[in-house]
């Protein structure tokens, strides 16, 4: 067993650390003379892989790639014995009973599709129910509200107590004898508090249920031993603890998956085909592994099990928590002039490395953009938990998502430009042209002064400043029928047009980034006829703003659809 240094084990990353131990440059610093470091807190979207899983897909393609269970040539047999030793790796990384328990899927979204699909269609009735929790990841309702259409099954949703866990007293009253699904995270990926997973296991069994856990922000953060849960399904991600993407894992009791039907059909996962007879299937697991797998995405999987299971768990886990204790105290003790600003959504530190919260008058998107300018890789939004949002009365929050690459250096630089990004946001002597109407806004003048600036930290500035021109539209305005379907922040466009067929558009939103950019679109569009805005080659407009490649695709599309909400308009 290794024992845990935390700069030897970040020296492992190379998109984190390169080799001589200088950090990377990514995104607005490849535009200025010297380099930003990444500071990479989104790791509960995806961690980054270690030497050990990149060098893994290029030996497996180098020395070893074939199809598996399907030749008897020697090159056939070394692939499949690699990718059967994977099989075996995650066995016993969850002490699941056999290798037939474990079934190879594309991440947890797959692995739950399967059971929804598989399972759901062969259990539920009309009038049976399904219980989650309102914190859920889409990932974990969209397929089940599928299934329940499909079979005239009832979803009943669990709150959360006061500290953010799903509420054992409120899920007790929703038990009963058409209690036949029971699907909850061990961890939500916003809340990020252990589930009192034992306690609902046993209870949703004493009804009967069946009970599918949702590992993937789990498994990353504790080691996880499925028969000690007594779970009936357990589902997880390998992109989520330094493995590759497009791999997961279904855990499933053996006896249960013996009765499901199969989820995909064709080569594989079939005992005997024929025109004359009816198919039948193979043995677990290849039943539910239709077609040719991931196989150099499942070998690399098991170097980063390796690879993770070298250390000494306790070491890391305590370092994950030190991160996090630090983390969170500074966000605690943050203030701007002399306010404390953060809002954790949930009270209580975090019982894995995940931070979620809000800032007082700021919309997490700004606040994201602004961050990622200073080279700050963090997540903002619904987090595909929408209706936590919703419970919880938010649109969006902020979360930072740690792994044990991470470093006190690298939060407390977070800490510092988050301060410094709060402050200048604060500062109202800074001034990019003198207030006017959108509508005087030449777009030429704007393309005029981007072309003075060189580094897209000053652009991001700069645009955040023309947000602050945008007239206002009343609240009123802001419906339904004004909004802009495709943006990720709220957006909302009205129009006139005037005798002459001269367009004047007026927009907002409630992100201040977006409001700059709205100003921008504006300012090419008005005063224009039907005819003129149709010919106007937006394309080349933002290109001499230097800003589309600099936004996120979601951002893009979300510009992208208000100039086609505009020409449609027009048309
Ligand atoms: N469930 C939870 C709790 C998650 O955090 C995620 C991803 O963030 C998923 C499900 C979906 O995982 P994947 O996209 O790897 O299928």
């Amino acid at each position: 067993m290794k024992s845990f240094k935390p700069k030897q084990f970040r020296q492992q990353f190379p998109l984190v650390v390169n080799n001589e131990g200088n950090r990377l440059p990514v995104n607005g610093s490849s535009q200025i003379s010297s380099s930003l470091p990444l500071v990479y807190f989104d790791n509960g979207a995806t961690t980054q892989k270690p030497n050990c899983v990149i060098d893994s897909y290029h030996s497996f393609y180098q020395t070893t790639n074939a199809n598996v269970h399907r030749a008897s040539h020697t090159l056939s047999v070394k692939a499949t014995t690699a990718f059967e030793h994977a099989r075996n790796s995650i066995k016993t990384f969850i002490n699941a009973k056999s290798n037939k328990e474990i079934i190879w899927t594309k991440g947890t979204t797959e692995s739950i599709n399967l059971l929804a699909m598989s399972l759901g269609r062969k259990i539920l009735t009309h009038g049976d129910e399904i219980i989650l929790a309102v914190s859920e990841h889409h990932a974990n309702i969209v397929p089940w509200q599928l299934i329940a259409e499909q079979t005239g099954a009832m979803i009943k949703i669990v709150e959360l107590d006061a500290m953010g866990r799903v509420c054992l007293p409120a899920f007790e009253q929703l038990l009963n004898s058409k209690t036949k699904v029971f699907c909850c995270a061990h961890i939500s990926n916003v809340i990020a508090k252990i589930n009192p997973i034992n306690e609902l296991i046993q209870k949703a069994k004493s009804v009967g249920a069946i009970t599918i856990i949702d590992g993937a922000q789990a498994v990353a953060h504790f080691p996880i031993d499925v028969q000690a849960l007594d779970c009936d399904f357990y589902v997880f991600s390998a992109h989520k603890m330094f493995g590759p993407t497009g791999v997961g894992v279904l855990y499933g009791k053996q006896a249960l998956l013996e009765t499901m039907p199969p989820y995909q059909a064709g080569g594989e996962m079939i005992s005997k085909v024929s025109f004359n007879k009816p198919t039948t299937f193979n043995d677990l697991p290849f039943k539910f592994e239709a077609g040719t797998p991931n196989i150099a995405g499942v070998v690399a999987f098991s170097k980063a099990i390796e690879f993770i299971s070298a250390y000494d768990a306790k070491q890391l886990c305590d370092y994950e928590k030190q991160l996090t204790i630090h983390c969170y105290q500074a966000l605690q003790n943050l203030t701007v002039f002399s306010k404390k600003i953060v809002k954790f959504i949930v009270p209580g530190l975090p019982d894995i490395p995940v931070i979620s919260f809000t800032l007082n008058g700021h919309h997490n998107h700004d606040i994201a953009t602004a961050l990622d300018s200073y080279g700050i890789a963090i997540r903002s939004g619904h987090h595909c938990a929408m209706p936590l949002m919703e419970y919880l009365n938010i649109s969006g929050c902020l979360r930072i998502s740690l792994a044990a690459y991470n470093t006190f250096e690298e939060i407390n630089y977070f800490i510092d430009c988050l301060k410094k990004i709060l402050t200048q946001e604060s500062d109202a002597s800074l001034t990019f042209t003198n207030k006017r109407d959108v509508n005087e806004q030449a777009s030429a003048m704007i393309i005029t002064q981007f072309a003075m600036v060189k580094s897209w930290d000053t652009r991001h500035r700069q645009i955040m400043l023309l947000g602050k021109q945008l007239h206002r539209l009343d609240k009123n305005m802001r419906n339904e029928q004004t909004l802009i379907s495709g943006c990720e922040s709220l957006a909302w466009l009205v129009s006139q047009k005037n005798s002459q067929g001269i367009f004047n558009f007026q927009a907002d939103s409630d992100a201040k980034i977006i409001r700059g950019l709205l100003v921008i679109v504006l300012a090419a569009f008005n005063g224009k006829t039907a005819v003129q805005i149709q010919e106007f080659d937006i394309e080349s407009y933002f290109k001499s703003l230097g800003l589309i490649q600099h936004l996120s695709p979601s951002r893009g599309n979300g510009i992208l659809a208000i100039v086609e909400k505009i020409k449609k308009i027009a048309l």
